[in-house]
């Protein structure tokens, strides 16, 4: 998770530092994907039975996950799994 929206000004709000998720893809040899904020709507989502980008498809967190998918459709029909899953790396 990477920041989280104010629900009031719709500002990022950093909670934890930034880059760890590009750090530890480095170490671990895997590409990073994104950054995906803290959703209060995945919480309304989820707890009501249905997929968040279903639910809230329209937001920019939805297309921020869709992005995320398509790159890792993208590699997987690369057939760049392998890769992907950092298993050439050691
Ligand atoms: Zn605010």
């Amino acid at each position: 998770m990477s920041g989280l929206i104010c629900p009031h000004c719709g500002e990022k709000i950093n909670l934890f530092k930034t880059g760890g998720g590009e750090k530890a893809a480095d170490e671990l040899g895997v590409p990073f994907l994104g950054r995906i904020p803290i959703e209060p709507a995945i919480v309304d989502s989820t707890d009501q039975g249905r997929p968040f980008i279903r639910a809230y498809g329209k937001t920019p967190t939805a297309r921020l996950m869709d992005e995320i998918v398509g790159e890792i459709i993208k590699k997987v029909e690369n057939k760049d799994i392998h890769q992907t899953a950092g298993l050439t790396q050691r």
